[in-house]
């Protein structure tokens, strides 16, 4: 099969149901915290998230495990915005505090917001991190669509996270078996849609034809600008009831509503 083509996926968001992860790691570490984590406290918790991440962009890197070596947030904001790639986010971005910092204190705030004292939120914010590497949830139908793309296609995955998350994941999940190539932002120091992860991941690929390696990935800012860039064919996996893309925002060469739907485009 060394000469089959090669199809190239984004995780979160595409494979693994990041949003389930999320919320299971977020209520697992307020737990820890000592707080129930009821749906008034989660969403206390997404607030401060969201307001130290900055405005939340469309189709941005994952909210996953962002924050790979150069320092974006781990766990941003939810679909977050292109610049939560490198930058960390709006306060990150002016230089003002650390993605670092910025993880310790949504869980500061929310916690000082429901009279919780007394709790090292640094060694949370760890917690919350390890909570998050046992987040194998997959999108409906992941396992299925990889069985039969991978009779005829050869498979990598390109993800923006740190290494300390996605590695265990793919390692419990039942999809990590499927890739012949890995790449994570965290090891590689930089995040899609920086083209120097896409080299990287072509040159781990044994360098193929760049018009026969298809990206499939949920975020425009991340998966298709960064793909399109790379000469790459793009397929977005635009999810149901999302805003449409702006006019500026990267052309994919396919748009499905469904990763289901993607063996059919490939042919496979
Ligand atoms: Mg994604």
């Amino acid at each position: 099969m060394t000469d089959a083509p090669w199809v190239l996926f984004d995780l979160d968001g595409t494979l693994f149901d990041y949003e389930a992860a999320e919320s299971a790691a977020v209520e697992a570490t307020l737990r820890e915290a000592g707080l129930a984590p009821t749906p008034a406290v989660v969403a206390d918790y997404r607030r401060a998230n969201a307001a130290l991440w900055g405005p939340r962009g469309r189709g941005g890197p994952p909210p996953a495990a962002l924050g790979g070596g150069r320092g974006g947030p781990v766990g941003g904001p939810p679909r977050g915005g292109g610049g939560a790639t490198a930058g960390g986010g709006a306060a990150g971005a002016r230089g003002e505090t650390t993605p670092d910092e910025l993880r310790v204190e949504r869980w500061r705030t929310v916690l000082a917001t429901h009279g919780v004292g007394d709790v090292d939120t640094d060694a949370l914010s760890a917690a919350y991190v390890a909570h998050l590497a046992q987040g194998t949830q997959l999108i409906a139908g992941a396992q299925a669509v990889l069985d039969r793309i991978a009779r005829d296609h050869r498979i990598a995955y390109i993800t923006n996270g740190l290494a300390d998350v996605q590695r265990p994941r793919l390692r419990d999940s039942r999809i990590g078996d499927y890739a012949e190539v890995t790449v994570i932002s965290d090891e590689v120091g930089a995040a899609k849609p920086d083209p120097i992860i896409f080299a990287t991941a072509m040159a781990r690929m044994g360098g193929p034809d760049p018009g026969a390696v298809t990206m499939v990935g949920d975020s425009l800012s991340a998966d298709i600008a960064g793909g399109n860039a790379a000469g790459l064919a793009t397929v977005w996996v635009a999810r149901p009831g999302g805003p449409p893309p702006g006019p500026d925002e990267p052309v994919p060469t396919h748009r499905i509503a469904d990763l289901r739907e993607l063996p059919a485009l490939l042919g496979a």
